[in-house]
């Protein structure tokens, strides 16, 4: 039995970030991912098999200290399997609730955490249904494997229902009303197995084509009293599932002035270490990936400030000029090793800066020399 080797499900990018901020500590680590070329693959011992094979999975817990994972579709019945054996965190129960729109949407409501309205909708009698109940526009979603914008579709009008439902229907469902939010942020707490709670101050999301392209930490114009109200929500979940590890929760944020509505919307949880933290690695005095790692092996969890001002750009589709963006100053590159394809996420970038006015320039600089940069030459 080796007491150090951290069990990981899932070998993707954020896999790779977490070993790397294991070794330091004197960790090691195996992965369980289906791909070959899994990001993991130079990193550590791997076992190539599917999630679902239960003699690989049985291979894989031999010997672990403790399991996690780092890719939120892991089949339940696998985490199950292996908590029988090792510790897993953090708890199953979290990816049961993180793995269903539904059930997601119904937890916070049970935590008195403010969510756009929704409905369940199973057939086309009970989209009209929820359609009256919730008004449009609203966004109709698949309430599993929805991921990046995927599996999701946005009805405007009533002439939208039917293309909505040709596109959607058949599986189990949800439709939410649309939240005209003025930005997007997230907040990505972690807690440790004694019940301490850390929490990174909040990080402003901005999507394109669905997926992740910047994030901006400490969100500009964030308020104490935000930062209070979605600690005190990350807070409620962390407690209600008995969390250890890193948690994320993406917000949407309405305008100040929007009287009678809450300030807040949880949209969805994650639970696992986040893209929107990846700046934590260099803009926060300890990272997401080090923290989640600290509280899994019981550790005491690190400080979750930031160091100053942070933005993280991802690399999606194809690569830079990495040469130009490193002569940038206070600017850092982390590549996951992965081909080129589009809408993939290749790698992010980090640039720090003391303030936020100085972030802003250096944040002009970098975007300069992303690919799908609006002030990128030859655009
Ligand atoms: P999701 O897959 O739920 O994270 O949704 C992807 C993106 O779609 C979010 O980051 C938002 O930009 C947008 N979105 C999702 N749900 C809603 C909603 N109820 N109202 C407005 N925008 C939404």
């Amino acid at each position: 039995m080796n007491d150090r080797v951290i069990g990981i499900l899932g070998g993707g990018q954020l896999g790779r970030m977490l070993a790397l901020a294991g070794y330091p500590l004197g960790l090691r680590f195996r992965f369980l991912d289906p791909a070959g070329d899994a990001p993991v693959r130079y990193l550590a011992e791997q076992v190539v098999a599917s999630y679902e094979d239960h003699l690989a999975v049985a291979q894989f817990g031999d010997g672990l200290m403790v399991a996690t994972y780092e890719f939120e579709n892991v089949p339940v019945a696998t985490a199950r399997a292996l908590e029988q054996r090792i510790p897993v965190y953090p708890p199953p129960q979290a990816l049961e609730v993180a793995q269903d729109r539904l059930v997601e949407k119904r937890f916070f409501a049970q935590l008195n955490i403010p969510t756009a309205p929704f409905a369940p909708v199973d057939d086309r009698a009970s989209l009209d249904a929820a359609i009256e109940q919730i008004g449009l526009p609203a966004i109709l979603k698949t309430r599993r494997l929805g991921y990046d914008g995927k599996g999701q579709t946005l009805i405007e009008n009533r002439a939208d229902i039917d293309d909505a439902w040709y596109a959607l229907g058949g599986q189990p469902l949800i439709l939410e009303g649309f939240v005209p939010f003025a930005r997007e942020l997230s907040v990505l707490a972690v807690r440790g197995q004694d019940g301490a709670v850390a929490c990174y101050p909040l990080v402003e999301n901005l999507h394109r084509n669905g997926i992740l392209y910047r994030s901006i930490a400490p969100a500009p114009r964030l308020t104490a009293e935000v930062q209070l109200l979605a600690e005190t929500y990350a807070r409620r979940v962390l407690e209600a599932l008995d969390y250890v590890g890193v948690l994320a929760i993406e917000l949407f944020e309405a305008d100040a002035d929007r009287a009678g509505s809450a300030r807040l919307l949880a949209n969805e949880m994650a639970p696992r270490v986040h893209n929107s933290g990846h700046w934590t690695i260099e803009g926060a005095v300890t990272s997401q990936f080090e923290n989640h790692l600290r509280a899994i092996v019981g550790l005491p969890l690190g400080d979750a400030s930031a160091r100053g001002c942070a933005a993280m750009v991802n690399l999606v589709g194809s690569l830079p000029d990495v040469t130009m963006l490193l002569a940038l100053p206070d600017t850092h590159l982390h590549l996951y090793d992965k081909a080129p394809r589009p809408g993939r996420k290749l790698g992010h970038v980090t640039v720090c800066a003391g303030d936020a006015t100085r972030l802003a320039e250096r944040l002009a600089m970098v975007e300069r020399y992303m690919p799908l940069s609006p002030f990128s030459p030859g655009d």
